[in-house]
């Protein structure tokens, strides 16, 4: 735990430095500002607590391999920088509220002489709330899912395996589909037709007892998506990670999206049409739901009904 005075302001760790907020600058030319030629990873707190970072840390470690960027720091050193950096600005969380805890590394200021084996790389770690409010009439309604024309990248172009500062693909789809219904969430074909993820989400969907997602190859592995495929295991729920095409979808009986901010939550429609099963939660996404909230030792659902607007309003991303 930190011992440095507590401030009203959040604290970011930029390259080096503990500094507030509204002092962490880059520089104009840095290339992830530039080109978005940097990574990310986002982890999240439950009560106050970092959950599964390392496997965070490790996904942004491969994401960093993948680009060829140096961070200059070990996977160990930006452990204890999100660790440290959540102990300077936990004072800063309200009741029952917790935080996204943000690695991003960028390969730094483009137009600079390299500097034999030092990296160049714009590091910062930093903290903001969850956006409980916006997302918890999800858990009460179900995400409305809507298909976008727009397509997921190729693997052969850029890998989905990496969360990469290219997030405009999503960008453009989520874009579209919320032209289409207001607050819905895009999921993305992959490019030869298939289910494959959505802007910060991976889908999967339930027919006949059978939990389906799409294969890790065209999709960000994502850790929440890992918790729950072990889940199934623990829970003997077949699952499978395949191929999955418009008929699976509209004969799903349920659905539900995996995210690190949301863990799981319901799908309620998939471009307006609703699943078979219309209980939000359905049978088997609320026994995965509820074994969730053992594995990580707190009740996620709770928290995001105890933040529900008093006016009724619809869910949306919050982003
Ligand atoms: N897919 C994409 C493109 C993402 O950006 C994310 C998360 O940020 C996910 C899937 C879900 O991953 P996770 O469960 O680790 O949040």
């Amino acid at each position: 735990m930190s011992t440095t005075r507590q401030t009203s302001q959040r604290i970011v760790y930029l390259n080096g430095d503990y500094v507030p907020e509204p002092e962490a600058t880059v520089h104009v030319s840095d290339r992830g500002f530039i080109y978005g030629d940097a990574v990310f990873d986002t982890a999240r707190t439950f009560n106050g607590k970092i959950f599964r970072l390392q496997d965070h840390v490790d996904r942004l470690m491969r994401s960093l391999r993948y680009l060829r960027i140096d961070p200059g720091l070990t996977a160990k050193q930006i452990v204890d920088i999100s660790g440290e950096v959540l102990d300077r600005n936990r004072h800063l969380l309200g009741a029952d509220e917790d935080y996204w805890v943000f690695q991003r590394i960028t390969r730094g200021p483009a137009f600079a002489e390299p500097v034999d084996g030092e990296s160049s790389a714009t590091v910062i770690v930093l903290c903001i709330p969850l956006p409980l409010a916006v997302r918890a009439p999800l858990f009460r309604d179900g995400i409305e899912v809507v298909i976008p024309t727009t397509r997921r990248i190729a693997p052969d172009a850029l890998s989905p395996n990496a969360k990469t500062n290219n997030y405009l693909n999503l960008i453009v789809a989520g874009q579209e589909t919320e032209k289409i219904a207001r607050g819905s969430w895009p999921i993305l074909l992959d490019y030869r037709g298939f289910l494959c993820e959505g802007s910060g989400s991976n889908i999967f969907l339930v027919r006949d007892g059978m939990v389906m997602t799409p294969q890790e190859q065209y999709v960000l592995p994502g850790i929440s998506r890992k918790v729950v495929i072990e889940l199934c295991g623990k829970l003997d729920i077949p699952c499978r990670e395949t191929d999955l095409t418009h008929f699976d979808m509209t004969t799903a009986d349920e659905a539900f999206i995996t995210s690190t901010s949301i863990c799981m939550c319901p799908v309620k429609s998939f471009n307006g049409e609703l699943t078979a099963d219309t209980t939000i939660p359905g049978p088997i996404t609320k026994k995965l739901m509820d074994a969730y909230c053992e594995e990580i030792g707190f009740d996620y659902i709770a928290q995001y009904m105890a933040h529900m607007p008093a006016d009724g309003s619809k869910g949306g991303m919050g982003l």
